[in-house]
């Protein structure tokens, strides 16, 4: 599954009667009390007669008693809110069943057994859009994690893996495609107007990769030859009249096809893959087995609607469902305290894959960036967990920057250690030893252990421990000889006081400032709390390029000349090292300046040696634009924030905006000449033309905030003459923190020009969100009025409100206005969409970092939620943390 949106509108959750009110203290589920599934279903046979309103399942499962289980003669099969219609037991009608809260539990006396349970659905009626839910006028499911016992009763976990039969009949008016896992093995009409098609999926499964989809859809079809020969059916499904977006989706599909076979040694294993757009989605895309289910974000592109990140983004997506296949599909996890064993590798995966699709530099910056501004706060607030939890409450709030992206970073550790080869070896043993089965994030590191040759024993602390390490750094110069000594520290993070050292490798280069080069790159491996590390013939006068290619995610506290800075800046040869000086020259000066440490002339001392460093980047011919774009980037406001123990968000963003400004005006000429060459370079998808667009907006940004009247002349400019949505974006971006009639121009053309367009509505609504408007919260609150906004589409709330939440003027508003906003929109989506509700709770957790007017505000926030009589599981659990 993808991460990456947000949720959901107004009343109504229940599908049937009998649901128990969620308790006050919801149970703790622990890593540790794992036990294996007291009964197996090798098989099950869904039948589902369809309705918007209305749909029956009749769920046929042979169980057979585990002989690893406990031997209880109790099946417990999980249901949620849902209530049965009849029971079976071997044919036969039963009543001796009974009910434990939400679960159905059935006496069984001997070995093997046909258990059959019929439920009965109201998807028009499911806000909460897990299990089986209607979305503009079609059906379709998303059973991860714990979304089937939505649909029917069945031992719910990941663990018990079952071969599939569906048979689904309704209307053909309604639904004229039905679709679900695996292969299409028959289809056909009845009298009365229904038709019907039954589906048989060969791999066994865990219930959470179940899907159904039923509607009014259309294909763009295509097909792929496996690198064994065999032909595969591909088809991206969306709704009449957005095929014309599909052939990008279609092309990365058959890219990473290619790329897994190439890369990993996987071929794809059914001789049809299909891919469903849906308007209403939780989350980014969903790896059903054969059938994935995509939010349309992540599906439809074309130049006048999507920009390029949005491209990248659908390239990404595709590739990350798709190679969940292998990591994820055939080797699932044992439970949900592995869930990063699927999403850690396969986000790594997907990363691997857009880099060499793209500019693998530029890739990488990106991938840190993320990790930086999503990650790093969760390592050090009240929800900090290791990428391996030991606990949780709702597994749906695990779903997190630190399982996926920080697991992807654990894995790329032991990739670097290993070297490409070793690793791969790694990953074939891997696979090779556990599908077909459920495995464990142990697991997979015993197989890289093997395959590739490693002593992961000490390296194990990155899956139970979390917190960001620090690494320090000192220089000293012994004759020819350099020593270079680092300490690392783990912080600490709630319930774990204490931590080990942990294997951090580093790929470090000692550049000679004499000559601008370096000797070669050596890979060191930091693994006590504080070690030595010599080069001898060092440089006289050496420059130390160190964490290249962020080779560990950890935080370097190495004090620089800015001097130091400037050089590697400008000479690093390690891309990624070149971005990080830069980044560290402004973060220095920025956190001092925020700390209130420079005077009036070491602001001014500072300025100047970044404005030396930054012209050089606007005007160096060598550089190619799509690293321009990044070098030119200044770091997050959150980011800046993770650098201080408490924070001023206030003054952050006057300090960071006031450098915005003065480079603006003190780069003015090269901006605008910067600003003019890429405007005239013609659309196109090759690289020069995209890092052209990239650049265009940058160079925007900075003459805007350097001079508004100019930016709010050249934004219209470049607004009107946009050949594509990445310059339109771009262009109204900068023209909605100005207050300049430009501004309203644009966005009343915006919306008018792109009317009925959803994804691109989101956008307006995105841009205006997240505009550092001085009146933006005021805007923000006349968006939620206006027709075009839905707390029912999970887009829609999180292009308003995830924008608003991530604002720093509008959220971190001194008065708390931001605060209240978010918790009123916590408050009032929760009882429509609690998965999506609890994503907007961190933003308010982190108050202990934020100084104490503030803090008040926040906390008292956060408590109100507290107070709400009926919070959701999901809610409850990421408030009451945020407290504690
Ligand atoms: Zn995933």
């Amino acid at each position: 599954m993808d991460i990456a949106s947000r949720p959901a509108e107004p009343e109504q959750n229940l599908q049937t009667a009998d649901a128990a009110p969620a308790p006050q203290a919801p149970p703790v589920i622990r890593r540790e009390d794992y036990l294996p599934p007291a009964w197996l279903v090798p098989e099950i046979a869904l039948d589902f007669a369809l309705g918007l309103d209305a749909t029956t399942v009749v769920s046929k499962l042979s169980v057979r008693r585990n002989p690893d289980g406990n031997g209880t003669p109790t099946l417990r099969l999980n249901g949620d809110q849902l209530a049965p219609v009849a029971v079976h037991v071997d044919g036969e009608a039963v009543n001796d069943w009974r009910m434990d809260g939400p679960d159905l539990l059935i006496e069984l006396a001997g070995e093997a057994h046909e258990v059959s349970v019929e439920t009965a659905l109201v998807p028009s009626g499911n806000s909460q859009l897990m299990g089986l839910y209607a979305s503009n006028g079609m059906l379709c499911t998303q059973c991860e994690a714990e979304g089937f016992r939505r649909i029917t009763f069945f031992p719910d976990r990941p663990d018990v893996l079952s071969t599939y039969s569906v048979r689904m009949a309704g209307d053909r008016a309604v639904f004229p495609i039905l679709l679900a896992n695996g292969n299409c093995t028959a289809q056909g009409e009845s009298e009365d107007g229904t038709h019907w098609a039954e589906w048989h999926d060969p791999w066994p499964k865990p219930s959470y990769l179940f899907a159904l989809v039923a509607g009014e859809l259309i294909a763009n079809h295509a097909t792929f030859t496996t690198m064994s020969g065999r032909k595969v059916d591909l088809n991206v499904w969306v709704r009449p009249g957005d095929e014309g977006r599909t052939q990008h989706a279609v092309d990365s599909l058959i890219a990473s096809m290619k790329w897994d076979e190439e890369t990993f040694g996987r071929e794809y294993d059914l001789d049809l893959f299909n891919i469903v757009a849906v308007s209403d989605f939780n989350m980014g895309a969903m790896e059903n087995k054969g059938l994935n289910v995509f939010n349309t974000r992540y599906v439809l592109a074309d130049p006048d609607t999507a920009t390029d990140a949005d491209y990248d983004a659908v390239e990404g997506v595709i590739g990350h469902e798709y190679f969940h296949n292998w990591s994820g599909n055939r080797i699932t996890c044992r439970d949900w305290f592995q869930l990063s064993l699927k999403e850690g590798f396969t986000v790594l995966r997907d990363q691997l894959f857009s880099a060499d699709m793209g500019s693998e530099p530029v890739k990488r910056i990106e991938d840190v960036r993320i990790l930086r501004i999503a990650q790093f706060p969760e390592d050090s607030g009240p929800l900090a967990h290791p990428i391996r939890p030991d606990s949780y409450q709702e597994i749906s709030n695990f779903y997190t920057a630190t399982v996926y992206n920080k697991g992807a970073e654990v894995i790329r550790m032991m990739r670097t250690m290993a070297g490409e080869e070793r690793f791969r070896k790694g990953t074939d043993l891997y696979f090779e030893r556990h599908d077909g089965t459920a495995a464990t994030c142990e697991d997979f590191v015993t197989a890289i252990e093997d395959g590739a040759g490693l002593d992961l024993s000490q390296f194990r602390l990155w899956y139970s421990q979390a917190g960001t390490p620090q690494v320090s750094v000192a220089l000293q110069q012994e004759g020819a000889r350099l020593v270079l000594t680092l300490r690392q520290a783990v912080p600490t993070t709630p319930g774990q006081p204490e931590k080990q050292p942990m294997p951090i490798p580093l790929r470090v280069a000692l550049f000679d400032r004499a000559t601008g080069t370096h000797g070669g790159e050596t890979l060191i491996v930091l693994t006590k709390a504080e070690d030595r590390f010599v080069f001898e013939n060092a440089p006289a006068d050496p420059v130390l390029s160190i964490n290249r290619g962020f080779s560990a995610p950890v935080a370097i506290e190495m004090l620089r000349p800015d001097a130091d800075l400037v050089f590697l800046a400008a000479h690093d040869d390690d891309p990624f090292a070149r971005y990080e000086a830069m980044q560290s020259l402004v973060v220095q000066h920025l956190v001092a300046a925020v700390g209130g440490g420079l005077d009036e002339g070491a602001r001014a001392q500072g300025r100047e040696a970044i404005g030396a460093a930054f012209g050089a980047i606007v005007t160096d011919p060598a550089l190619d634009d799509l690293m321009r774009g990044e070098l030119m980037l200044l770091p997050a406001e959150s980011y800046l924030a993770e650098q201080l123990l408490v924070s001023d968000p206030g003054a952050i963003h006057a300090e960071r905006e006031g450098l915005k400004a003065w480079l603006g005006k003190a780069l003015a000429a090269d901006l605008e000449a910067l600003h003019d060459r890429v405007s005239a370079v013609p659309y196109g998808r090759e690289a020069a033309a995209r890092g052209a667009r990239k650049v265009k907006t940058q160079a925007l940004v900075y003459i805007a905030a350097g001079n508004p009247a100019e930016g709010a002349r050249r934004g219209l400019a470049q607004y009107q003459g946009a050949q594509s949505m990445t310059d339109r974006q771009g262009a109204l971006m900068v023209l909605a923190s100005l207050d300049c009639p430009e501004r309203e121009e644009a966005l009343a053309d915006f919306l008018a020009r792109y009317e009925g367009n959803a994804l691109v509505i989101d956008k307006w609504f995105s841009l205006q969100a997240g505009s550092l408007h001085p009146r933006v919260l005021a805007h923000i609150k006349t968006l939620s009025a206006h027709p075009e906004f839905r707390m029912s589409n999970p887009n829609r709330v999180r292009a308003l409100y995830m924008a608003a939440a991530m604002n720093p003027v509008a959220f971190h508003d001194p008065g708390g206005e931001g605060y209240r906003m978010i918790g009123d929109l916590i408050r009032r989506l929760d009882p429509i969409n609690p998965q999506t509700a609890a994503r907007f709770v961190p933003s308010l957790g982190r108050w202990r970092r934020v100084e104490p007017q503030r803090a008040a505000l926040m906390r008292a926030e956060l408590e109100r939620i507290a107070a709400e009589a009926n919070l959701s599981r999901d809610v409850r659990e990421q408030v009451t943390k945020s407290l504690g």
